[in-house]
């Protein structure tokens, strides 16, 4: 957007590899893998979780360098944030910049800054966005920061990936849609992206056949609901990926909704060279659940309808979520029985309590820390689950999950 408007960027992307004398761990062979990191103190407030404390990506003093190296300097830095519970990187981030230019103006967005805006206020920076960029109070005051009067969006306004940007990915993205239409109790989706919207199908292939002249064989969908008006965007997409004949494999980390999984939807993905599939079950207990995206007899046709369209069950892992408030062990055993029951892999996906989500008000009653501190919300200390973390119950449930 910014780059539509006139600016010229430079993007660093501390998860990203970027300097080849940097050592990062080999990746598994569809691309994706381990970041480096460091461990650092614990902040005070969690010395008693008996885990380790680290910094992901690139080293901080490569960070610095890049930073002082970059010329000219720049008339203002944008700093965005993931998970609540790493502000503390952000704090670092922040630090960086204003050491290195102190006059620059410095704007923070991203997810933390969405859910936990006022907390984000109290950090160092100068303006703090809630919600995308392209939202029209968000695009004035950033350009006012920088008095300059506010050039109009661009089209596709917030829907162009700068994918560019990344030299040599190890894997591509793909993202063909923001939003969600569900409501899950437990999910961040609504908070983020109000309404569920769809890009052109032909401008994700340009985006795709960008990354994949750049080398990238492996592509993961980051849409929260692939496989929603499917007939918009996705079979559009596949058919001109079909048409290019390119050669690739695509893989869904952010699970596939299972009550549209019906046989012909697998066989499509299937021959469109979909390799990676994992599924959104979250809990077993069908009856009593904090979502309304998935009945028993759809679990049940969805999965038959994969195997039958020909996946192979070691690429298949279906989530269920963990550490939920008031959560029973049973409910948590009963999901990984009936996933193995069907030869394919449980994956616990461990409760983050999110500000602003349905269930927040309950996590914080059944918390013993006080949730509206970040830090807390980290899904690492088990925060809902009675006693927290501990690598004894780790263990056990490593067990359950082989058994
Ligand atoms: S279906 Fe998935 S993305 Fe959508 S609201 Fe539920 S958990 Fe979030």
């Amino acid at each position: 957007m910014l780059r539509k408007s006139g600016a010229r960027v430079a993007l660093l992307d501390c998860l990203d590899k970027t300097w080849s004398d940097i050592k990062w761990p080999v990746p598994k062979p569809y691309g994706h893998g381990h970041y480096p990191k460091v461990h650092l103190p614990k902040p005070s407030l969690l010395a008693h979780v008996p885990r380790n404390y680290s910094r992901y990506g690139l080293p901080l003093q490569a960070v610095r360098h890049a930073l002082r190296r970059l010329s000219p300097p720049p008339d203002i830095v944008l700093i965005t944030s993931i998970m609540t519970y790493w502000y503390p990187g952000v704090i670092t981030a922040i630090r960086l910049v204003r050491k290195t230019w102190p006059h620059v103006p410095i704007v923070l967005g991203g997810i933390y800054a969405t859910l936990c805006f006022s907390h984000a206020t109290t950090l160092d920076a100068d303006l703090v966005i809630k919600g995308p960029l392209e939202n029209k109070n968000n695009w004035n005051a950033f350009w006012q920061l920088l008095k300059v009067a506010p050039p109009s969006l661009p089209e596709n306004a917030g829907f162009s990936l700068a994918l560019d940007l990344y030299p040599e990915p190890d894997f591509g993205i793909i993202l063909g849609s923001r939003g969600c239409p569900f409501h899950c109790a437990y999910c961040a989706s609504n908070k983020l992206f109000t309404k569920f919207c769809q890009k052109l199908p032909e401008d994700v292939f340009t985006e795709t056949y960008t990354q994949y002249q750049k080398g990238a064989r492996d592509f993961a969908f980051y849409d929260d609901a692939l496989l929603i008006k499917p007939e918009k965007f996705l079979w559009p997409f596949l058919e001109l990926l079909s048409k290019k004949n390119l050669r690739i494999r695509l893989h869904t980390p952010n699970a596939m909704h299972i009550r549209y999984l019906s046989l012909d939807v697998c066989l499509k993905l299937k021959k469109a060279g979909l390799t990676t599939i994992r599924l959104g079950l979250e809990s077993a207990d069908f009856q009593n659940r904090w979502d309304a995206k998935l009945t028993a007899e759809e679990w049940q046709r969805g999965i038959k309808n994969i195997l039958q369209a020909g996946f192979k069950r070691e690429n298949i892992a279906a989530y269920i979520l963990f550490g939920l408030p008031e959560q029973k062990e049973e409910e948590i055993k009963l999901a990984i029985k009936k996933v193995k029951e069907w030869g394919i892999r449980p994956e616990l996906a461990f409760y983050s309590p999110i500000p602003g989500s349905k269930l927040f008000s309950l996590a914080q009653k059944h918390c013993p820390y006080p949730l509206d501190e970040p830090l807390f919300q980290n899904n690492s200390i088990w925060p809902c689950v009675p006693g927290g973390f501990s690598w004894e119950k780790q263990k056990k449930w490593k067990e359950v999950i082989k058994g």
